[in-house]
């Protein structure tokens, strides 16, 4: 796949997020301008809002670019989708007779704010990087043991909690928690002090259903993609977990991308699932490439310092693609919804410079990482600040996701003392 034109210029560059091939879906405001829909295209956004009041985008009766969310597009489903995308292509590219009409409807990614794109119905999180699984595993069981005897079978997950996923640039306040160090025979209610990222991606559900899905259905009714951090307070997870899983640990904050890159940029990226070891049931099987060839990279900026590169993974090193997720999720007859948000799971490769967490990167806090300021980290301190990009190449251009950034505020004064 080469680079398609656009007629705004700096969309047609080969290091740009957002070129004509992408056209992801965001929600910004300006000083003049109250939160809507808007296209990603070069360095401006297209107000959705106002191409759809001029007749431009209208693809159904009632608007569906008013309101600060792309749900309502979502729950048109994908003839609807690809209409967008189709028209959308047209309207933008180099040539097209539209332009002067469009030009006065751009605004300056500079002079935007960015707002949670969709209305995030519920999130689930997963747990479904082998790498990830085993280097985990081994910390905490040894390596005999790394994988838990369902791991092969199935993506492991849990419920999280929706009403805590925020946009990128979010400050995180680091939570209070029950903690229990070894040392110790009572937990201490305290800050923590193993807050941690997690790198990840996130599907977002576009069709409701609302019985079991075939992984080719589940595939069929995802979205699109955003990156996604699952911060994780290590000390309170490690102590709260068993039997039932993480829940305080997580419920801190999820952060995620501020565009919506849709199933359709992302198609020509497409890449198989890693061998399998054992066969998976027939339910959750492959049926054809369902992951995405996309670089991953993660920074760390202590305050007021220069960011380091921690991670460089890529989304195909998963075990389980989302779909496979999405079909496992709804085994059970679970009614998904639009705007429902599926959490990868931790990513990382096979070598220590591919970890998608610190919990992996210091190895449990044990092999503490030096960051090219020459301070070293073990957990996340008051200050930082992470930063994850992904971008996925083609031939001349790339599909980029904005970063995904957050900044770690110092913990509450304690909240149950006045
Ligand atoms: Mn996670």
């Amino acid at each position: 796949m080469t680079r398609l034109n656009s007629w705004v210029a700096s969309a047609n560059s080969a290091d740009i997020d957002f070129p004509l091939n992408n056209l992801p879906y965001g929600v910004f405001s300006t000083t003049t301008l109250e939160a809507r829909c808007g296209v990603a295209i070069g360095d401006m956004i297209l107000d959705m809002a106002e191409a759809e009041a001029q007749g431009l985008v209208a693809l159904t009766d009632d608007p569906l670019f008013q309101a600060p969310y792309w749900n309502d597009l979502m729950e048109q489903g994908p003839a609807v989708w690809t209409a967008l995308r189709n028209r959308l292509m047209a309207l933008l590219a180099e040539g097209s007779d539209a332009r002067a009409q469009l030009e006065p409807l751009l605004t300056p990614m500079t002079d935007a704010t960015l707002h949670m794109p969709f209305v995030v119905s519920e999130y689930t999180d997963f747990y479904a990087g082998r790498h990830r699984a085993t280097n985990v595993g081994t910390m905490f069981r040894g390596p005999e043991n790394a994988l838990p005897p369902n791991w092969l079978h199935m993506p492991i997950g849990y419920n999280g909690r929706a009403s805590s996923v925020v946009v990128s640039g979010t400050d995180v306040r680091r939570p209070w928690g029950q903690l229990k160090s070894p040392d110790h025979d009572a937990p201490a209610f305290l800050p923590s002090r193993r807050f941690d990222m997690e790198l990840e991606m996130g599907a977002i559900v576009g069709t409701s259903s609302e019985g079991p899905l075939s992984v080719d259905a589940a595939d069929a009714a995802i979205f699109g993609y955003v990156l996604l951090n699952d911060w994780s307070a290590r000390d309170i997870q490690a102590w709260e977990y068993q039997p039932l899983g993480p829940f305080q640990a997580k419920a801190t904050a999820t952060s995620i991308s501020p565009w919506i890159v849709t199933k359709a940029a992302l198609e020509p990226f497409r890449v198989d699932t890693p061998p399998r070891d054992v066969p998976l049931l027939a339910h959750l099987k492959d049926t054809g490439p369902m992951l995405y060839d996309i670089n991953l990279t993660v920074t760390l900026a202590p305050l007021g310092q220069p960011a380091s590169t921690i991670t460089q993974t890529n989304y195909r090193e998963m075990y389980y693609s989302a779909a496979q997720q999405l079909a496992h999720h709804a085994t059970s007859g679970c009614p998904m919804n639009a705007g429902d948000l599926l959490g990868s799971g931790t990513i990382s490769g096979t070598t220590k410079p591919e970890r998608g967490s610190l919990l992996e990167l210091s190895w449990g806090g044990k092999e503490p990482l030096t960051l090219a300021t020459g301070e070293t980290r073990t957990f996340l301190e008051d200050g930082d600040t992470v930063t994850m990009t992904g971008e996925a190449r083609g031939d001349g251009y790339r599909i980029g996701f904005g970063p995904c950034t957050g900044t770690i505020l110092p913990a509450l004064d304690d909240p149950f003392t006045t």
